[in-house]
């Protein structure tokens, strides 16, 4: 073990703590909180020192401050293996300006989406985990998906020795093209199921199950652990530090800002893992004047930003940014703990009153920690012109996700006429949300059907017209067969696990 030592402990109850590949392997905590580190150390260089590296060696330079318990040997085999030609660019994660804003593009892997990122190294972590904690049983990796993480994660751990994975999605909640990628994926460990509920469901239920101790009893009698491929595990939120600082390098290195500049981040926000990456980056030195957290019309982040009451008890809407359709953002809690000054009683009181009423309010004294972000959203009609007024005025196409980053940053540039730098992650290809996309292009309203295209033909249509080449990973859905085609009811997922385990 090296010297600054990083350990981890529960957002609700800090008795134990645990090494960073320990809280990997776990996913969850037993007492159900989050994994959050003990302290974030800050960036022994500078940033101008940092943009002398590749994506990969400030990807090994930045994990290692967090996950000190794995080897630099180690550490460098999960980044080797992840970041290679599985990425469309060597930059791994480039940006590029349109319109004075910076586009984070974190979608050039595998999936085509910003889930990729994490998802392409938590694999190797894992196993890398299982091994240093001489764990012995299969791990069953259990996952909600509203659309993203699915594919991602399933492409990631298929036919990873030691471990299993089943993933549950919305059946009616993700894209044609979010469902085609994840009912093709071959793998014999690999289980995909949609579930009759909206992804809050998805991902209570799988909740439910981590702390279902007379499961676990089952499982471990059967040899099995669970784990958790949802950015609830620590091992999803620390890679996705890394892109932060490489887009903050890269824009040094081109001379868009001087150092020390301090930038605006904006962030197309669901789950509030991604943007918690970004807190984390700042909290560790990177020079960040706003965090901006981009709501769809599900904009219960952006009226917790503003009044400090979390609110779910309200109308789950379904959006063409499905990703983000969701009213319990999970990683939430974390940032919560962290403003209460670590204390997990605290946050263990307000998530029990999440659970009971819906809702919960923070006082007047932990709203001072969030003077930081400042919350926005954008509705469908503002999304689509957002689309089609960047295409139109600078050739950037942009997908439905991070266009609410980009109207929300809009408005925000508008109503506080703060003109900082602002990095805006761009989370998806436009392919993925191709009906959508070419509908806003258009000038239709994003949901309208464009004929009886299917998404392929739709996908050739955007090509053509904007000029932009459809991804090869978009190609290599056609034809493939569909492999999975289970449905159940929420209340049947635990059976779901119980009959694919055999238990
Ligand atoms: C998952 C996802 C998001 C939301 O990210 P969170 O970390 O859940 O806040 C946004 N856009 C796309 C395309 C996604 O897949």
């Amino acid at each position: 073990m090296k010297n600054n030592q990083v350990w981890y402990r529960s957002t609700r109850g800090d008795r134990e703590i645990v090494t960073a590949s320990m809280a990997i392997m776990r996913g969850l905590a037993p007492d159900g909180g989050l994994y959050v580190p003990d302290h974030l150390p800050r960036f022994p260089m500078s940033m101008r020192d940092y943009t002398q590296m590749t994506y990969q060696e400030l990807a090994r330079h930045v994990m290692g401050l967090l996950l000190t318990d794995f080897s630099e040997r180690e550490l460098n085999a999960c980044v080797t293996a992840a970041y290679d030609e599985k990425f469309d660019t060597e930059a791994i994660a480039p940006i590029m300006c349109a319109d004075g804003s910076y586009y984070l593009e974190l979608w050039h892997g595998a999936t085509m989406a910003f889930k990729d990122m994490a998802l392409s190294i938590l694999p190797y972590l894992m196993t890398c985990a299982v091994h240093r904690n001489k764990e012995d049983k299969e791990i069953v990796i259990l996952t909600a998906t509203s659309g993203d993480t699915g594919k991602a994660a399933l492409a990631g751990f298929a036919d990873v020795p030691g471990t299993r994975i089943i993933v549950f999605y919305p059946k009616h909640g993700v894209s044609p093209i979010q469902e085609r990628q994840m009912v093709t994926q071959a793998g014999k460990n690999v289980h995909v199921i949609g579930v009759e509920g909206n992804f809050d469901d998805a991902q209570t239920g799988v909740k439910a199950l981590f702390t279902d101790e007379a499961l676990i009893r089952r499982m471990e009698e059967g040899g099995f652990r669970f784990s958790s491929a949802n950015s609830i595990n620590i091992g999803r939120l620390v890679p996705q530090i890394v892109y932060y600082v490489y887009a903050y390098a890269q824009l040094l290195k081109e001379g868009e800002i001087g150092s020390s500049y301090a930038v605006n981040i904006c962030v197309p926000t669901g789950n509030f893992g991604n943007i918690l990456a970004a807190y984390y980056a700042e909290r560790m030195g990177l020079p960040v004047h706003k965090l901006i957290c981009a709501s769809n019309s599900n904009k219960v982040l952006f009226d917790f930003f503003r009044t400090g009451v979390y609110d779910k008890n309200r109308e789950f809407i379904l959006t063409d940014s499905p990703s983000m359709d969701i009213l319990i953002s999970s990683n939430l809690e974390r940032l919560i703990y962290h403003i209460a000054q670590d204390d997990s009683d605290k946050d263990a009181a307000l998530m029990k009153r999440l659970v009971r009423e819906g809702r919960y309010e923070i006082s007047a004294e932990m709203r001072e920690g969030l003077k930081l972000f400042t919350g926005g959203f954008a509705t469908e009609e503002e999304c689509a012109k957002e689309i089609r007024d960047v295409f139109e005025e600078t050739g950037y196409l942009m997908d439905t996700h991070t266009a609410v980053g980009s109207a929300v940053h809009r408005k925000y540039r508008e109503e506080t006429g703060d003109d900082t730098a602002t990095i805006i992650a761009s989370t998806a290809s436009a392919y993925k949300f191709s009906r959508a996309v070419l509908n806003a292009v258009e000038g239709r309203p994003m949901r309208a059907s464009a004929g009886s295209d299917d998404d392929f033909k739709l996908a050739a249509k955007l090509s053509h017209l904007t000029e932009t080449p459809v991804p090869a990973p978009f190609e290599a859905l056609k034809g493939a067969p569909v492999l999975h085609d289970t449905v159940c009811k929420i209340d049947e997922m635990k059976d779901q696990v119980t009959r694919i385990l055999g238990l």
